[in-house]
């Protein structure tokens, strides 16, 4: 059963992240998907997990199908807001006995409605899950990093110092995706000055909808830069020219940060395989992961 840490210590890594479909026919794309971008052999694929349970079913459902069905190691994500620790521990229970090996353990986000009242929780941060999963043995484990600072950091430091404890206890992380190549450095830079040696795997998303990415970036804090609006404005709406020029912009994105020695690729590939896949293409995966780091 393959270790996602044993896999960052082998070499560089390509992973794919795919959310649990809620219609049948968005089934049957994911299907198509993951059967495109098997060639590329990525390294292992992560299942989203809605915060407070809302696709809880599901996430386990396709995390348990990669796992029986596919060649593919498969990582679970997991989110600690709004769940009580009898509901983790029989999660893990169940992962543990469909020989799921990799969790990522998140923070989740309370709900978007200020009046919702909070489920209750045992929870604060995800680095109180990490704990709880590293206690109950047997799971690789990733967490969230956020190269442009969480939204509810108000502190460049702090948000830095309470990554640096998450990792300690963690295994590796993954990002939040970025643009600029710079934000990713940075963040690795200030993880180094803290003693942080875990491998940090920067996350890419590809834009083949420029006004979805905007809300997205919103969303997470994500700087769209100046240099990459001008690049989509000058498309003028043509929908291949502002596909060309996201495959391009994540292509030469990918490109600086193997050439800067990044641990691997994490695509969020919103379940669709074509630009992930021209990506890949372009950089020669998974070829181009064996080159030195
Ligand atoms: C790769 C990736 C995958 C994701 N997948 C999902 C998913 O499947 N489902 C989903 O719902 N969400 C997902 N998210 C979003 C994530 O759940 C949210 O960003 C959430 O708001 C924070 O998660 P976290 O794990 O970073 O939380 P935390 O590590 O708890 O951090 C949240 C905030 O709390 C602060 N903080 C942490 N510890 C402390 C402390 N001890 N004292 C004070 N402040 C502290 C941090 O600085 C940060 O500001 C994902 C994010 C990433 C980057």
């Amino acid at each position: 059963m393959t270790r996602i840490a044993d896999l960052l210590a082998a070499g560089r890594t390509a992973s794919f992240e795919f959310f649990p479909p809620k219609t049948e026919p968005g089934w049957a794309t994911l299907g198509r998907t993951i059967a495109d971008l098997e060639p590329i052999r990525p390294s292992f694929v992560s299942v989203t997990y809605g915060a407070g349970g809302s696709t809880r079913s599901r996430t386990h459902e396709l995390v348990n199908w990669v796992r029986q069905e596919t060649p593919l190691t498969p990582m679970a994500h997991l989110t600690c807001f709004g769940h009580r620790r009898a509901e983790i521990e029989a999660i893990l229970e169940g992962y543990r006995a469909a020989g799921v090996t990799n969790i990522l353990a998140l923070g989740g986000d309370p709900p978007a409605d200020a009046l919702a009242e909070a489920p209750p929780s045992d929870y604060r941060y995800a680095v109180d899950l990490v704990e709880h999963i590293v206690g109950f043995g047997g799971f690789s484990v990733g967490v969230a990093a956020h190269p442009e600072l969480h939204p509810r950091s108000a502190d460049r430091a702090d948000d830095r110092r309470h990554l640096a404890v998450k990792l300690a206890a963690a295994d590796f992380a993954i990002t939040q995706f970025f643009f600029d190549a710079t934000h990713y450095l940075r963040l690795v830079d200030e993880l180094a000055t803290l003693g942080v040696d875990r491998p940090v795997v920067p996350g890419i998303m590809p834009i083949t909808n420029p006004a979805q990415v905007r809300r997205m970036a919103e969303l997470s804090g994500a700087e769209v830069p100046a240099w990459l609006v001008s690049r989509l404005d000058a498309a003028g709406g043509d929908p291949d020219e502002l596909y060309r020029i996201g495959v391009d912009a994540a292509t030469e994105l990918c490109a600086e940060l193997l050439d800067q020695g990044a641990p691997g690729l994490h695509f969020y590939t919103m379940n669709r395989s074509t630009a992930t896949r021209d990506i890949a293409t372009r950089l020669g995966l998974p070829a181009a992961l064996r080159t030195t780091r």
